[in-house]
């Protein structure tokens, strides 16, 4: 009886609030089950290398990673949005995810992978579906159809949606990183001349 008020209370706040929160954008209400875990932060198998990849998934998921494009917003004047990966655009998440060409190596085998996988399944369940790539990386669940495609989904694009976001994201790191060393050697040798 108490169990079913609560539900019903996070039931009813989830529907009113969601929409004022950003960091909802990619996760549609109708994916919350009050009293279950959200898909995105299950793993399906006892996979440690998949449960180590699901902080960072949601951090995708709902937008609280922090690219150079959030860095800028709240450091106005003393920080570029450019992305210093590519240097050729702003880094937002579809930047990130889908367009940066420094990280074209990593993400196009894993994205052909998720592209094929998800043409295969999800044709047996729509006759007409318009995929968004962006989307459908952020949160594939946005495409379940009933509890039977949300297992689908989750045994099979979903596990990919982490790899690629995972291996995207050390690269990145690893990057960023020999800049810093770098430009960190350039600041001592000036030093000492
Ligand atoms: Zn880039």
């Amino acid at each position: 009886m108490t169990i079913t008020a609560v539900h019903k209370y996070w039931t009813t706040r989830i529907n009113e609030e969601i929409m004022y929160y950003s960091s909802m954008k990619y996760i549609p209400k109708s994916s919350f089950k009050v009293g279950k875990i959200h898909p995105l932060a299950l793993s399906n198998s006892a996979n440690q290398r998949d449960i180590n990849r699901i902080p960072i998934r949601i951090k995708i998921a709902t937008g609280t990673y922090i690219l150079q494009i959030n860095r800028a917003v709240y450091n106005q004047n003393i920080v570029d949005p450019t992305c210093n990966l590519c240097d050729q655009a702003e880094e937002t998440l579809s930047h990130f995810l889908l367009c940066c060409k420094a990280l074209d190596q990593i993400r196009t085998p894993i994205l052909k992978n998720i592209i094929c996988k998800c043409s295969e399944l999800l044709a047996l369940q729509y006759t007409n579906i318009q995929l968004d790539i962006l989307q459908l990386i952020i949160n594939p669940f946005h495409y379940a159809c009933s509890d039977e495609s949300e297992i689908d989904i989750s045994c099979k694009i979903e596990p990919l949606c982490r790899q690629l976001i995972h291996n995207l994201h050390n690269k990145r790191y690893e990057m960023l990183a020999k800049m810093d060393l770098i430009s960190s050697r350039r600041k001592m040798n000036f030093k000492v001349n």
